[in-house]
């Protein structure tokens, strides 16, 4: 494979080879089924609940309260489905924002074609919500409000919080998607008053198809998933050994020397997000400049097309995305950037770079004079750019 130069971390990460490590011989070696009562399966059984305990602990959880699933999305649609389900007989309204991953907005949409209500709230141009439209929107039939931790597209961390405060002095239930920001800020649920937080492997140096949902013991959402007795009786399946045991050493890994990490991190992307300002011209930052996350940089390039930008940054071994990589097959512009009031033009525009622990300082200066190189070709070619310069003759 030629080298590539991953700017696309938001969107998945390398599975770090301590964690595949770790995880070998959970395939062939110690494969027992958890359920099974040989002592040989017992191994099996012991890893899984050794990693409940560790992750929990990360989150300031107990053990019983981490539930294992497929991934982020299968812990979304249990939070909002299975939570609106449980309550439905105290109310059909819930609340979430307008910039959710569709994990959370499609459930929600299933949801309205059930016969609930939801309120989508806005957020303010760098793509936070504000507390008090949270407030507003609490009526007395409202049984659940999902507000994420931290946004995909353009790395804005939510005031979960407020929010989550907001939920309990009214008595509703509050759950955050944290898939972006588990191994990227410190996570506590008691001091982030949430009741259920999603979680996914793949997105902190794990492996894919494996996360967890918290849920706060005496919460009982609908069960969605049904079948043996698994996880407590309350989502079946045979547990997924390898990736919960990689899952647990990822996790472990993330908040090893996590300040350090995380602020090398940043330094790389701030230098990144500087050098692209200030020699590419019509180009602004998305997201919020104070409350976002370290490793996320998201453009809007005025008079370019993402689509091209990232075909040529392709050819050029640059792997990035435009808005989120769920969005990367769809011709619509990002819901997120949308919401944050960016016109059609400028949200078209949109390229996201997310860093990790490996990326140096080279590729972030090879990725600026190759993108420069890029925009500048595209603009040359462009109509709407063209007209732009007519006009200012
Ligand atoms: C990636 C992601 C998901 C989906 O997680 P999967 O494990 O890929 O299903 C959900 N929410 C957010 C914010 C994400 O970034």
């Amino acid at each position: 494979m030629r080298k590539v130069i991953y700017l696309d971390n938001a969107a998945t990460t390398r599975t770090d080879p301590a964690v595949v490590k770790e995880m070998t011989p959970y395939f062939s070696e110690c494969y027992g089924n958890p359920s099974s009562l040989y002592d040989f399966a017992k191994l099996a059984k012991d890893s899984v609940e050794g990693a409940r305990k560790s992750v929990a602990q990360l989150i300031g959880a107990g053990q019983t309260e981490i539930y294992f699933t497929s991934g982020g999305s299968e812990a979304d649609n249990w939070a909002i489905k299975g939570g609106a389900l449980a309550f439905a007989d105290k109310g059909r309204h819930i609340i979430t924002s307008a910039v959710e991953h569709h994990a959370v907005i499609h459930a929600c949409e299933f949801l309205e074609s059930r016969g609930f209500e939801v309120t989508y709230v806005g957020t303010d141009e760098f793509g936070r919500v504000r507390p008090d439209d949270v407030r507003n929107a609490i009526r007395d039939d409202t049984t659940l409000i999902s507000v994420m931790m931290a946004n995909n597209e353009v790395g804005t961390i939510e005031p979960v919080k407020e929010i989550g405060k907001l939920a309990r002095d009214r008595g509703v239930l509050f759950h955050t998607d944290a898939v972006q920001s588990f191994g990227h800020q410190r996570i506590n649920v008691d001091e982030m008053n949430v009741d259920m937080l999603s979680v996914s492997a793949h997105k902190f140096n794990g492996p894919k198809g494996v996360g967890f949902l918290y849920i706060r013991d005496g919460i009982l959402p609908k069960q969605l998933i049904h079948g043996g007795a698994q996880e407590r009786g309350y989502r079946a399946g045979t547990e997924n050994v390898p990736g919960i045991v990689g899952m647990a050493k990822a996790a472990k890994i993330a908040y090893e020397n996590y300040e350090e990490k995380q602020s090398s991190i940043a330094k790389l992307r701030d230098y990144f997000v500087g050098r692209v300002l200030s020699e590419i011209p019509y180009t602004r930052l998305n997201g919020h400049p104070v409350y976002r996350l370290s490793n996320n940089a998201s453009f809007s390039f005025q008079f370019v097309d993402s689509g091209q930008i990232l075909i040529m940054l392709g050819m050029k071994g640059i792997c990035a995305s435009g808005g989120s990589a769920c969005n990367s097959s769809s011709a619509a512009a990002s819901h997120v950037l949308l919401a944050m009031g960016l016109p059609d033009e400028l949200a078209f525009g949109t390229v996201r770079f997310t860093f990790g622990d490996e990326n140096t300082r080279e590729e972030a200066d090879y990725v600026v004079d190759e993108l420069k190189d890029i925009i500048k070709k595209l603009r040359d070619i462009s109509p709407a750019y063209q007209e732009y310069k007519e006009a200012l003759k």
